[in-house]
């Protein structure tokens, strides 16, 4: 079952790819097939657990760094015959670095148009502040800040208990507000967004679903 609907989607993309850049509908047709294909990846890797670094229990971190050498090859060697665009992204998103949030899936980024910063609880250093604007400087038009459902660092945050633990990490989200008014008042920013050259977004990621809604 599953070879059929594997078959059937190549043959499908085979024919999307040899009418689609010809029609708006068809390159429409050829992005849409393309992510479904990334789908179909996914799921084939999915079971191949003997591909996980897990697979031997008594592995050592030589062995393990070896592995890694090896996937990156096998995975270098292809991106080397099908190179990414040469343009430089438009967005760049902030998010929490909770494994659940897959920023590829988020927004179906398989070509790389997104600059991507990962912190504890979507908190932003003066690094991650200047590497934003650094962005802008660079092209980038729409700034995404998210944060996300059931966030471990703002429970932390939240809990004396947890917060006499991890002292810093509850300071960060206290910081986090000050950090995005830090962000959006430098000059930089400030001008590109008054004569509408970047958007900000403040976005909240439903981590189960994926879904984002504007806050
Ligand atoms: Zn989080």
């Amino acid at each position: 079952m599953k070879v059929k609907v594997i078959s059937a989607l190549v043959l499908t993309a085979v024919a999307t790819l040899l009418v689609g850049r010809c029609t708006s509908l068809g390159r429409k047709a050829q992005f849409v097939m393309g992510g479904a294909l990334v789908d179909v990846g996914y799921g084939l890797q999915d079971g191949l657990e003997s591909y996980d670094f897990e697979h031997h229990h008594d592995i050592t971190p030589d062995q393990v760094w070896e592995e890694m050498l090896q996937h990156n090859r096998l995975s270098s060697g292809m991106r080397s015959r099908f190179p990414r665009t040469p343009r430089h992204p438009l967005v760049a998103l902030l998010v929490c670095m909770d494994a659940r949030i897959d920023t590829n899936e988020l927004v179906g980024d398989t070509r790389r148009y997104y600059y991507v910063i990962r912190t504890a609880g979507s908190v932003m250093s003066e690094r991650e502040v200047e590497m934003l604007e650094l962005a802008v400087a660079n092209g980038v038009k729409l700034v995404v800040l998210t944060t996300h459902s059931d966030c471990a660092a703002e429970k932390a945050a939240a809990s004396p208990e947890l917060r006499a633990r991890f002292p810093a990490l509850g300071r960060a989200v206290d910081e986090r507000e000050r950090r995005v008014d830090e962000f959006l008042a430098r000059p930089a920013i400030a001008a590109a967004t008054e004569r509408g050259a970047l958007a900000v977004k403040r976005i909240a990621i439903e981590t189960l679903t994926d879904g984002l809604v504007e806050r």
